[in-house]
């Protein structure tokens, strides 16, 4: 007995070992290199330029200069392997050399980790000469690109794997365990129809249908990527478990049910969760949003973020001024993220040293303000986020549903409201709980489990705000029977058609209407005609119903827009915004229930923040209710809306480290296609900005990471801080 739990002890000291020794537990910084010319698949076998001049040590040297805390060395695309493979053909220029190899030599004598970047799902010369392992569409033909997860890939994959590793490598990060990014979809080859009846006894259905056999089929399709993840991370770990495994995540928006994956699914598979932004694909905003939907995703793990050098994409030839890699760096870093910046070398290999120079000054600016990054965020609101939403009511279009969440998400931004992310998947009461205030933005289907817990929560304190369409759907994403009018204190009526709803807030009327309606011009002009409902209504544009109150205050009128005879006809469509023409209903719903209050917006100011017409009075209204639900929150920041903060809890708990970061990309010119839809400049300039500082906690003490930072405290309670860096961290101790 003794000795079976001394052995016992051993395994779990071993273990505890090498997971305390595991290499990304600490790491800040870091670089993927790899080579530009096959990305796009079936490039030339016998072209010898390319990667003629690849050099494994050259790329770890530069790496170690350029202060990084582990490479990610090309290994594996979906042409060639850049190393020598008996599975795969090797990149032609490389000839007798090794990269992979020169690579792990090289970084030996730094004690440098080396990652080996690894490919799942990629067309190119691999899949050409394997079509036993290609994905099939719903019409039975194949999908020539696209690798079955359940064809028996994973059997050749784990033979790759292998070979990678008698290299000594310490870890993989495996590039991507999608289903592809749109139609068609996948897979109905013969080994996943006959699969398919197994587990369900129906057939896979030959259209998309949204119905139940539809459900079955996600369900099968995220289950063959799950699959695929776990039984690839156990053959690694079986081999060696020290060899991290992570996987490219794409589980948040912008991506949905087309790529086979679930925010937690497939988030949790690996060692850690590694996730991509950059402008190029994903906007400036969400860039934090990214890292926190992330961190939600995965609570027990690190996260890693990839983004780019290049000015445009990943494969360009080009590198960002360094305030422009600076923002998104220690945006990253500030919401709790380690960050690969991934650089691709030119066509013949080689790599450009002015990149590593720059790159190499913002690294050791992170590297110089680590002990400020990487603490427990302070929260006041928890953006809820629904995968049932984002599959049933989202389906192909899911943006329309992403809009509402992302739109939360900036209003929060730009008030300086401290936020995170819930997901449905993982959600519980415990989590709710760090959050004074949640907002379930459009979504719209609740699980009568959800509307427990959302009810518990309210009924113990917490505060609710639900917007919009809310719990109008049912789990086929069809509008269906409401459920939430015990919550919410209002039955729905009926949804409206088109999004160009309008809302008018007279102060007069109450109390309520009156704090909805702060730094609304709108609610103060014709003061002299309030009582005759003659406010100037305000456009909140965004998905609309019409509700009835039970038992809630109705706070505001809900108006719906004019429609023009072609409109009726149908002759013209309602996206551009008609004006309003009469009041429909309440525009807001205030229901108590045991400590805590739901508030029910009829409209959709988050939707109406992040769409076209993303007026900053329907994000007034939207941080209005926030503070009339929760008006005395434990830090309140006043900034410019180009200024980002991150409010960190010091380790003690002894006061907040506050980051600022300001996005201040100059103005832009006419683009050459998709007017007027542009990129955003690059940022090149060092901004100045204010900031004031409220806190409940007394200030005990005051300080800023740059020393040309201006510091005031009008009270014991406030700062204000003049900051002349792109950056800064104000520690503040309180009592
Ligand atoms: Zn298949």
């Amino acid at each position: 007995m003794t000795l079976r739990l001394c052995f016992i002890g051993m395994i779990l000291f071993f273990s505890n070992r090498a997971i305390s020794e595991s290499w990304h537990e600490k790491v800040a910084v870091g670089m993927e290199v790899g080579p530009t010319g096959a990305q796009w698949g079936f490039s030339a076998k016998d072209d010898e330029r390319y990667c003629d001049k690849m050099d494994g040590a050259e790329i770890v040297r530069k790496c170690y200069q350029a202060n990084c805390d582990y490479v990610v060395v090309w290994a594996r695309d979906g042409d060639y392997a850049y190393y020598n493979s008996k599975i795969l053909l090797k990149a032609p220029g490389l000839k007798n050399r090794d990269p992979l190899r020169e690579s792990i030599h090289e970084a030996k004598k730094y004690n440098m980790p080396v990652i080996a970047y690894c490919v799942v799902q990629q067309g190119g010369h691999y899949i050409e000469e394997h079509p036993e392992f290609l994905m099939y569409d719903l019409e039975g033909k194949p999908i020539y690109h696209r690798f079955c997860y359940n064809s028996g890939y994973l059997e050749a994959m784990k033979q790759i794997v292998d070979e990678i590793m008698d290299y000594g490598i310490q870890g993989f990060h495996i590039d991507m365990i999608d289903q592809g990014f749109g139609p068609p979809y996948g897979c109905a080859c013969l080994v996943c129809k006959n699969k398919f009846k197994e587990q369900y006894g129906i057939e896979i259905p030959t259209s998309v249908t949204w119905d139940e056999a539809w459900k079955k089929f996600l369900e099968f399709r995220y289950r063959s990527s799950v699959d695929f993840e776990k039984d690839l991370y156990q053959h690694i770990k079986q081999r060696d478990a020290n060899v991290s495994v992570d996987f490219n995540y794409h589980g948040n928006p912008p991506f949905s049910f087309e790529v086979g994956q679930r925010p937690v699914q497939h988030g949790e598979n690996g060692d850690f969760i590694t996730g991509e932004t950059g402008i190029w694909g994903f906007s400036a905003l969400t860039v934090g949003l990214n890292a926190e939907f992330y961190r939600s995703a995965v609570p027990r793990q690190r996260v890693q973020v990839a983004i780019q050098r290049g000015v445009r994409m990943y494969h360009d030839q080009t590198t960002r001024p360094l305030n422009d890699i600076r923002w998104e760096l220690l945006t990253l870093c500030a919401h709790g993220a380690f960050v690969t910046m991934v650089d691709k070398l030119g066509f013949d290999g080689t790599l450009d040293p002015i990149a590593y120079s720059r790159i190499g000054k913002a690294f050791k600016e992170v590297k110089e303000k680590k002990p400020f990054f990487y603490h427990k965020p302070v929260y006041e609101v928890g953006i809820y986020f629904s995968s049932k939403t984002r599959d049933w009511v989202g389906r192909e279009q899911p943006a329309h549903y992403f809009t509402a969440f992302q739109g939360t998400h900036k209003a929060m931004v730009y008030e300086h409201i401290p936020w995170g992310v819930l997901l449905d998947e993982n959600c519980n009461a415990e989590k709710l709980k760090q959050f004074p205030v949640v907002i379930l933005p459009n979504t719209g289907i609740l699980s009568q489990d959800e509307i427990n817990m959302f009810r518990n929560y309210v009924e113990g304190g917490g505060q609710l705000i639900l917007t919009g369409l809310t719990g109008c759907f049912d789990k086929f994403g069809n509008i269906g029977k409401y459920l939430l009018e015990p919550l919410t204190g209002c039955e729905f009526v009926s949804r409206i058609e088109g999004e160009d709803n309008w809302v008018s807030l007279e102060p007069l009327q109450s109390e309520e209407e009156a704090r909805l309606s702060i730094e609304i011009e709108h609610t103060t002009v014709n003061k002299e005609d309030y009582k005759n409902a003659l406010t100037m209504p305000v456009l909140v544009k965004g998905p609309t119903g019409i509700f009835k109150s039970t038992t809630a205050q109705s706070v505001g009128k809900l108006w719906k827009a004019y429609r023009t005879q072609r409109q009726i006809e149908g002759k013209e469509g309602t996206d551009l915004p008609m004006s309003p023409e009469a009041v429909v209903g309440p525009a807001i719903f205030i229901n108590q229930i045991g400590k805590g209050t739901v508030l029910t917006f009829a409209c959709s100011p988050d939707y109406a923040t992040g769409s076209e017409y993303a007026l900053p009075e329907c994000r007034k209204l939207l941080i209005n209710a926030i503070r009339y639900l929760n008006p005395r929150p434990e830090i309140q920041i006043t900034a410019s809306t180009f200024v980002e903060t991150v409010f960190l809890n010091k380790p003690d708990n002894g006061g907040y480290y506050v980051h600022c970061i300001a996005y201040v990309s100059p103005p832009q010119t006419i683009p050459q296609k998709n007017r007027p839809y542009i990129l955003p400049a690059l940022i090149e300039d060092t901004p100045c900005f204010r900031i004031n500082i409220k806190t409940m906690r007394a200030i005990l003490s005051a300080s800023t990471y740059d020393k040309t930072t201006k510091i005031d405290m009008p009270t014991p309670y406030q700062i204000d801080a003049y900051i002349t860096n792109l950056h800064e961290i104000i520690d503040l101790t309180v009592n």
